[in-house]
């Protein structure tokens, strides 16, 4: 994890945040879940979910959506393992542009 964001996101959880005006704007989406968001073992963690730095995100996204099952079941993975500001609408485009998401279903409903 040696992503900006992260880092500046773990420093922030020893030294305290800053107010929102003064955070640099990548850092802004954060903010709002400064509360949650906790060091554990070196690893930034919103609540049970592992926050993601950039470069590793579209790797998260691709694992998320093996399978296929949709927006649901995609969400409902990264609900309970991973985080960064914006993944749920990032799943949402991933699965609205896949054929095979939108073939299942069409199946199912
Ligand atoms: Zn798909």
């Amino acid at each position: 994890m040696s992503d900006h964001n992260c880092s500046e996101v773990r420093k922030y959880c020893s030294t305290g945040w800053p107010s929102k005006e003064k955070l640099e704007s990548a850092l802004k989406p954060y903010h709002q879940y400064r509360h949650e968001i906790t060091v554990t073992d070196g690893l930034v963690m919103k609540g049970i979910r592992l926050i993601i730095p950039q470069c590793m995100q579209s790797e998260i996204l691709q694992k998320i959506h093996t399978g296929h099952l949709g927006i649901t079941t995609c969400r409902a993975r990264a609900k309970e393992s991973v985080w960064w500001p914006g993944i749920s609408t990032q799943i949402q485009q991933l699965v609205d542009k896949c054929f095979i998401c939108v073939k299942y279903r069409r199946q199912t409903h």
